[in-house]
């Protein structure tokens, strides 16, 4: 057998962390014939829940589960990892600024950058979901000057699937008939969900739904989708977010299908004129556990001020944290 690929989960105990641990443990990560190791990092006040998450996974009694590391201390959580999925983050609390989210995470996510980069392997992926994912991301890889920046991306694969989601549905087809789906820009209301390069069983989406369908529908259905589950359940969305961490981590470590495409927010190289200073969606493909940004897609007028604003976004929250930057 292979030997096992050590996952670590930052708020374990949390709604995300508690619907993507058993999945990561069963198997739908990595594939039937991968164990893996779990190290599950809490806060102290929340390791008593992870206490009880660990009993669970225990008595699920997965066969590829190799072992089970809980704990409240970064040097050990992040020790030898090979993947980190960082879910655990400060919520908004009540009469709480947007800067001082921004600013309150940004020192999470540093703090987490620089174990990281002490004590995980060299070869670590990163991904981050804790909001906001994107900055909490920068942040992180800039305090993890040993490794490579590429090694650090931030999830918008939710919004990635919620858009095939919602396209399947307009088109009464089935989301494994789309391809080419894309989301540009901040895991926010900024991000651009963009269908102009979609395939439908082969045929351009825009001979099958109208611009208009996309331009007022589509794209703030899929931008206000949380809230719209938030309203629904009273809660806001865990299964749904911990299954696009699956997709994320699977596709990077083991590749994205032949003539398609994901979104992951990745550290911009300048591509469609993003700054470099910023983590951005991008469409890219992956193969052997390395990603590359999509080149040459056209972008009209409407599209452009659309990543630009979202560029826009990125940039005012990395002035917020620029103080925390190494
Ligand atoms: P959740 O597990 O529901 O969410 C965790 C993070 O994921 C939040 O920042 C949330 O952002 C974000 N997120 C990203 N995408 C989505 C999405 N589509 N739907 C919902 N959330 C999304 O939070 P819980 O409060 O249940 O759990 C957090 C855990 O983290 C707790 O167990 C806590 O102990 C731990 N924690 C760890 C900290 C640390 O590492 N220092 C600090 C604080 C908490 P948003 O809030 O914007 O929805």
């Amino acid at each position: 057998m292979k030997p096992a690929v050590k996952v670590t989960i930052t708020g374990a105990a949390g709604h995300i962390g508690y619907a993507l641990v058993f999945r990561i443990a069963s198997g739908a990560m990595f594939g039937q014939e991968q164990p893996v190791i779990l190290r599950l990092l809490e806060i102290p006040q929340s390791m008593s829940a992870l206490s009880g998450v660990r009993m669970e996974l225990e008595d699920c009694a997965f066969p590829l589960l190799h072992d089970i590391v809980t704990t409240d201390d970064a040097a050990i959580g992040f020790r030898d990892s090979d993947y980190a999925i960082l879910v655990g983050a400060k919520p908004r609390s009540k009469g709480m600024e947007r800067k001082d989210l921004i600013t309150e995470n940004a020192k999470i996510f540093s703090h987490q950058g620089r174990a990281i980069n002490d004590h995980a392997s060299r070869d670590v992926r990163v991904v981050v979901v804790g909001n906001p994912a994107n900055t909490n991301a920068l942040i992180a890889a800039a305090n993890a000057p040993d490794l490579d920046r590429s090694q650090f991306t931030a999830m918008t694969r939710l919004d990635h699937n919620r858009a095939l989601g919602q396209l399947a549905n307009k088109t009464n087809t089935l989301v494994a008939d789309i391809s080419r789906m894309t989301i540009w820009g901040n895991h926010s209301l900024t991000q651009y969900p963009h269908i102009d390069h979609c395939l439908v069983d082969g045929k351009p989406a825009l001979d099958l739904v109208t611009q208009d369908w996309a331009v007022d529908h589509f794209i703030p259905r899929i931008q206000r989708r949380g809230a719209e589950i938030i309203e629904a359940r009273g809660l806001s969305s865990a299964a749904s977010a911990a299954d696009a961490v699956v997709d994320h981590v699977h596709d990077w470590a083991l590749g994205t299908p032949e003539d398609d495409w994901v979104s992951m927010s990745v550290h911009s190289d300048g591509s469609y004129g993003i700054d470099e200073g910023v983590v951005f969606s991008y469409p890219v493909t992956c193969k052997a556990g390395k990603y590359e940004i999509v080149q040459g897609l056209d972008l009209d007028e409407f599209s452009v001020s659309r990543l630009k604003a979202s560029e826009d976004e990125l940039l005012g929250e990395r002035a917020i944290i620029q103080e925390l930057l190494p």
